[in-house]
């Protein structure tokens, strides 16, 4: 991150970090640099840089250094999705008959990159349980390269230890890699707890709004973050100008909207944990949840994320979703809108049959920004 904005507080950061006012106007937004090529002045004359915006753009410059400064890096990178931005990450580290060590309970798609797409490249995973440092310890192989975790993970709310896993992996000599898409870098600093790497989606709470899809990388190793930058360039899924600017947008309302994602969760996960027809409630800010006090340590709020099981098991949790009202039925996370879903059947179905499949009567929420009151009352109109 700029000098300028080390001392200043995550919400400051969060607002002015890249956000530089433009020189020729003034304008206190970035604009959107809607251009592919620069005039040079002269062969090679490049003004700040520019000179093609797959290698470089204005407005994701804006975005990318405000990704590196609030999460405590050196490095952002901005892409076109969350899976681009994995998919660059795994083919900058990784060669054919590298391992890599992925979580039992990770975001669906990461999962189907590696055991679909990374593997006919000769990459090679086990899946271990990354809540027990042990057990990942245990995982390792001499070609292990990265160890992969998700905290909060998807979508079990498991919690992993993230200075705990920075030990194995600095022991090891392997790099740590952080989905830090549930937590947000207002809840969660994996690069202060010793991770090298960390992975956004900024489709979810970054952009907050479910109107734009994008990934980042973001690193405090200027080495890996020019190798990764090379990476970005030379694949080329980049995150384009208008995307870049709504996602810079949504970001500078992020702790507040992270406030409330919080509180309202809260109160929806005592509410379900009283709910005859619930079964079990996944949700790491409840004191009974096995990842709680780890949560208390590294998190500043538990999140948005609420999942729980339905007693009456797959018909009854998939009925729960079809009688939701104003939680919207759909996939995806992380906007101001409430939405529920059956991982099963959603976004978990192709993990089925794996390590990683989900239980039949689980139910996820995305708990949205809404008043609170009209949030547990359609939740109790849905479990009926
Ligand atoms: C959505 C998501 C991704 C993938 O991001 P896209 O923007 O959909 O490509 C990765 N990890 C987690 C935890 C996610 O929720």
């Amino acid at each position: 991150m700029s000098d300028e904005h080390i001392h200043q507080n995550f919400e400051t950061r969060a607002i002015h970090a890249g956000n530089t006012a433009d020189p020729l106007t003034g304008a206190v937004v970035p604009p959107i640099y809607q251009v592919s090529t620069y005039k040079q002045d002269g062969v090679g004359g490049l003004r700040g840089g520019y000179e093609y915006s797959r290698s470089a753009n204005p407005t994701r410059t804006a975005l990318e250094e405000n990704l590196a400064a609030l999460e405590g890096g050196r490095r952002g990178l901005a892409f076109a999705s969350g899976l681009a931005a994995e998919d660059c990450l795994l083919r900058a580290l990784l060669v054919p008959g590298d391992h890599v060590v992925i979580p039992n309970d990770a975001y669906g798609g990461t999962f189907r990159l590696f055991a679909k797409v990374a593997s006919r490249w000769g990459v090679e995973w086990s899946v271990a349980d990354t809540s027990d440092p042990a057990a990942v310890r245990d995982a390792l192989t001499e070609r292990t390269k990265a160890i992969w975790v998700e905290t909060p993970s998807n979508p079990l709310l498991g919690i992993t230890d993230i200075a705990a896993l920075a030990d194995v992996a600095r022991t090891a000599g392997v790099k740590l890699v952080v989905d830090n898409t549930f937590a947000s870098p207002y809840l969660q600093q994996p690069l202060a707890l010793g991770a090298d790497v960390v992975v956004h989606s900024l489709t979810k709470y970054m952009g907050g709004h479910s109107d734009v899809v994008g990934g980042a990388l973001v690193t405090a190793d200027e080495a890996l973050g020019e190798e990764l930058a090379y990476h970005q360039n030379a694949m080329g899924a980049v995150a384009g100008p208008f995307d870049s600017w709504i996602v810079l947008r949504g970001i500078k309302t992020l702790a507040v909207r992270m406030d409330r994602h919080c509180a309202n969760a809260e109160r929806v996960a005592r509410m379900l944990v009283e709910h005859p027809k619930v079964t079990q409630v996944l949700y790491p800010g409840l004191p009974e949840h096995p990842g709680h006090e780890v949560a208390a340590k590294q998190m500043r709020g538990y999140g948005g994320m609420v999942s729980f099981r339905v007693a009456g098991g797959e018909e009854a949790a998939v009925a729960v979703c079809d009688r939701a009202k104003l939680f919207t039925l759909g996939e995806s996370l992380g906007g101001v809108e409430s939405l529920i879903e059956h991982p099963g059947r959603m976004t978990h179905a192709s993990a089925a049959g794996s390590a990683l499949e989900v239980p039949a009567d689980l139910v996820r929420l995305s708990v949205g920004i809404e008043n609170v009151e009209d949030l547990l009352a359609d939740l109790r109109q849905a479990l009926g």
